[in-house]
């Protein structure tokens, strides 16, 4: 279908203009003047990507206290991916695998009490195992973890061990670990919430769903 070229006066001229759609709404850009790189052009920053990432991970978290989600990421490339909960071959959490995570349920224990008793794997040291089950090197301590939560000390001992030195997290662990990290010369970067709310809006079903040509 021809469309009326928006800047040339040659009357409707298709070879020169194209549409887009990345703003939800169609504009004709006109390909002899377009401003380059395009105006409301948008796309995830790499943090806003992995945390992301994370988030999906988290989706499929089986605990059925608290979903947490991570990804170790080195030179803007995933290396691994972890959610919580029982190890594989033991029933789910949410299957009542976890004796712990039932009593914090029925509420006979509070919010951190008992972990020690808890079958949960973190989503943290899922994803560091998931390097070492895969023969994954996560580098000489350049790797970011990007977290749903920031990682216990468990999990950041850990985590620096394997070379990460950049956290990235979305959410506050009631246990903190930032002595640690400091420490150990990483650094965590507290995430706003509000841009993974936005990028969310921007997928299938969300409210900005970006419509599919
Ligand atoms: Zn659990
Ligand atoms: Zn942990």
């Amino acid at each position: 279908m021809p469309v009326m070229c928006a800047v040339s006066t040659r009357g409707p001229d298709a070879a020169c203009c194209f549409m887009v759609s990345y703003t939800g709404a169609y504009t004709i850009i006109c390909r002899a003047v377009a401003p380059w790189p395009l105006s409301g052009f948008e796309r995830p920053s790499w943090d806003e990507y992995f945390m992301l990432q994370a988030e999906l991970a988290k989706l499929r978290s089986n605990c059925m206290v608290r979903k947490v989600g991570a990804v170790i990421v080195r030179d803007h490339r995933q290396l691994a991916t972890g959610y919580n909960g029982t190890p594989p071959g033991v029933k789910n959490c949410f299957e009542g695998g976890c004796e712990r995570c039932i009593e914090r349920m029925e509420g006979k224990i509070r919010s951190g009490e008992g972990l020690d008793r808890c079958l949960c794997n973190h989503a943290e040291a899922n994803a560091i195992m998931h390097c070492a089950i895969l023969g994954i090197g996560a580098g000489g301590g350049n790797a970011t973890m990007y977290t749903t939560f920031s990682p216990c000390l468990e999990c950041t001992k850990m985590a620096v061990t394997i070379g990460i030195r950049r956290f990235v997290c979305l959410d506050t662990y009631p246990e903190n670990a930032s002595k640690l990290v400091k420490d150990a010369s990483a650094s965590i970067t507290m995430m706003d919430k509000e841009k993974i709310t936005y990028w969310a809006s921007r997928m299938p079903g969300g409210t900005k769903e970006v419509p599919v040509r």
